[in-house]
């Protein structure tokens, strides 16, 4: 089977959930109109599937290698690279002045579901190229903007996130690669750094890497990171390339999925110390990096969606042509597809559920960046970036957990079979399994909700989303459609969860902080819930009011459908994570570290 770009979906998403319409009206997206963008995914949906698509289950046998100091990406990599920089697929989102589209992030964000849904250790290399470009474009002086960002928004140069050392990963206030000062302004780095995805290849001419390290004289913690650039080749003032740098990579890893997509170990400075650039200022590197790691947990989240879009897909091709037994309904001779059984209908139906609230939670989020960004009033570009700090979070860590369950209930749909490599049911499983992990784990973002977003301006960012949310359950509510089930009395149940939650957190933040904390991963699937359940809701409003009227009957009936399933069969948990949340600390906390582990 392969992967189809899922463009109505997105679009429905995009229109009902992301308010596109009222985007196109403020005149905040430069002409886009859902023409474009329709385009846009259909040419990506097709790039996905006859180029990415076939490379994916090879490159996972095949797998990046370390070859006499070379890293050897799988056949067809090169090649399928090269045509995704030519078509200028690198360049959707980034500024005009170094030769991007500066399409808004929302088609930049649904063009990122495609292509990592086709094949998602490819799409991980232009991922972190697009963080490298954010950063850059946001802190790095105008000679290192003009000398390196019209490579990388072509993608004849990449981009890498250093960050990873193998005492420092959560926490990188104890990391310890050095960088010293030189005479002519530049600096010598040496350390070792781990994990480091695309850290080599011979895809590109070159490579920009970028590197968190500590100056000699730098205060200890987070507040002592400056961030580098440092290139795998030095770049001579005319933009030609110049000397090998003194960066090398040492090993790259065997591991659980992503097999094609390397991650090396880093070795910078073995010899005479690796020649970088200071980006933003000393000491303040951390900050800058995350302007790269927040649009690349945007773009994991997205990753997440895109990997639950391509099980479900597959599990819905299997299960109409799978027979097993007699449904209760079968009609006629023999046996019956396994999609007419009443279990396996709850699970695609949930696939389908999950993957489409994960997905209306990103491209809300990369809505509020592109207002962030475009909108003309500064207070309305301000309450955009704190909507924006809010939810990415929940779009990191609620899209890879949904990533993951989906990916596991389509090896199940599949039986044995889903064990089996042949289906590639086992390799979406497998490839999932990271996303929680990298770009901060889903733990780490849970505690980055709890204790910086939810204190946003007193609690009023926060204060502001719920009262939203609820505003579309009043709505619900009053249109009294029966199609809509009990849907408006479990959404009104998920969000009381949320505001009852978020207070309870709130003063356990100040008072006991060890109690919030416990809580966090509970709290922040409660928010993707309530939000993912709210965005479908509207989407079943969108398809009740237009549905009929536009001889959409069965699209209309299928959005209706699947956000009444999600709030009548999901949302339920809703207030059960709340008193986990609220009342769940005590047995949390009770055994002690050494109890625990006696
Ligand atoms: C395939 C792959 C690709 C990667 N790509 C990159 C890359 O390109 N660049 C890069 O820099 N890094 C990369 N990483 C590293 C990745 O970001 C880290 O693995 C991740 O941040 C977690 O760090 P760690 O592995 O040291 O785990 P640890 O920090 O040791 O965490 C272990 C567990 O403890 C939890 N934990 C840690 N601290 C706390 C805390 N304070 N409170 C509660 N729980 C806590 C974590 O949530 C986790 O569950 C990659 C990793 C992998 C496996």
């Amino acid at each position: 089977m392969t992967y189809q770009a899922p463009v109505d979906d997105i679009l429905h998403s995009l229109k009902t959930a992301a308010g596109f319409d009222d985007l196109v009206e403020r005149g905040l997206l430069d002409g886009v109109d859902e023409d474009t963008i329709r385009a846009v995914l259909a040419e990506a949906g097709k790039f996905g599937a006859e180029v990415l698509d076939p490379l994916s289950a090879p490159g996972d046998r095949a797998g990046s290698k370390l070859v006499d100091g070379k890293v050897v990406t799988p056949p067809g990599w090169k090649e399928a690279y090269q045509q995704f920089a030519a078509g200028g697929w690198g360049a959707l989102a980034a500024p005009e002045e170094w030769g991007g589209q500066n399409l808004p992030q929302i088609i930049a964000t649904a063009a990122g579901e495609v292509w990592n849904a086709s094949n998602l250790a490819f799409g991980l290399c232009p991922l972190l190229t697009f963080g490298a470009i954010d950063a850059l474009e946001a802190q790095g002086s105008d000679a290192l903007k003009a000398r390196y960002l019209p490579k990388m928004v072509s993608g004849e140069w990449t981009g890498t996130m250093n960050l990873t050392e193998p005492h420092a990963g959560s926490d990188l206030g104890v990391l310890k690669t050095r960088a010293v000062k030189q005479a002519d302004g530049s600096y010598l780095l040496f350390g070792t750094k781990i994990f480091i995805t695309y850290g080599d290849h011979e895809m590109t001419d070159n490579i920009v890497h970028l590197v968190l390290a500590r100056l000699p004289d730098a205060p200890p913690g987070t507040r002592g990171i400056s961030l580098f650039l440092v290139p795998k080749y030095l770049v001579n003032e005319d933009g030609s390339l110049g000397a090998r740098n003194d960066v090398i990579c040492a090993g790259v890893e065997h591991k659980l999925g992503i097999h094609a997509s390397p991650t090396c170990v880093m070795k910078y400075g073995e010899k005479d110390g690796a020649v970088g650039y200071l980006v933003g200022e000393e000491n303040r590197g951390l900050n800058v990096m995350f302007i790269m790691m927040n649009a690349a947990r945007l773009a994991v989240g997205t990753q997440g969606v895109a990997v639950a879009e391509r099980a479900t897909q597959l599990a819905f091709a299997y299960a109409k042509e799978r027979r097993q037994g007699r449904a209760v309904s079968s009609k006629g001779e023999g046996m019956a597809p396994i999609i007419e059984h009443a279990d396996i209908r709850r699970s695609l139906l949930t696939m389908k559920a999950l993957t489409q609230a994960a997905r209306a939670i990103c491209l809300v989020t990369a809505k509020e960046t592109d207002v962030a960004r475009r909108a003309k009033n500064p207070a309305e570009r301000a309450a955009a970036q704190a909507r924006v700090a809010l939810l990415t979070p929940v779009a990191k860590a609620f899209s890879t957990d949904i990533g993951c369950e989906v990916a596991s209930i389509g090896v199940q749909v599949h039986g044995g079979m889903g064990f089996i490599e042949e289906t590639g049911a086992a390799q979406i499983y497998r490839d999932a399994r990271i996303l929680p992990i990298y770009e901060g784990t889903n733990g780490i973002q849970a505690i980055d909700l709890v204790t910086r977003k939810l204190p946003l301006e007193g609690g009023k960012v926060l204060e502001g989303y719920i009262s939203e949310l609820g505003a579309t359950v009043a709505e619900v509510r009053a249109s009294n459609r029966p199609e809509f089930g009990r849907m408006g009395e479990r959404l009104g149940e998920a969000v009381v969860a949320l505001a009852e939650a978020s207070r309870w957190l709130g003063s356990a933040l100040r008072t006991n902080p060890d109690a919030a904390l416990a809580g966090a991963s509970p709290y922040l699937r409660l928010f993707g819930l309530a939000a993912g359940g709210v965005y479908l809701a509207k989407g079943a409003l969108a398809a009740a009011r237009e549905g009929a009227a536009n001889g959409q009957g069965e699209a209309a009936g299928q959005a209706i459908a699947i956000a009444r399933f999600f709030a009548e069969t999901l949302l339920t948990a809703a207030p059960g994570l709340k008193e986990t949340v609220v009342a769940g600390a005590e047995a949390t906390l009770a055994l002690t570290p050494q109890a625990l582990s006696a």
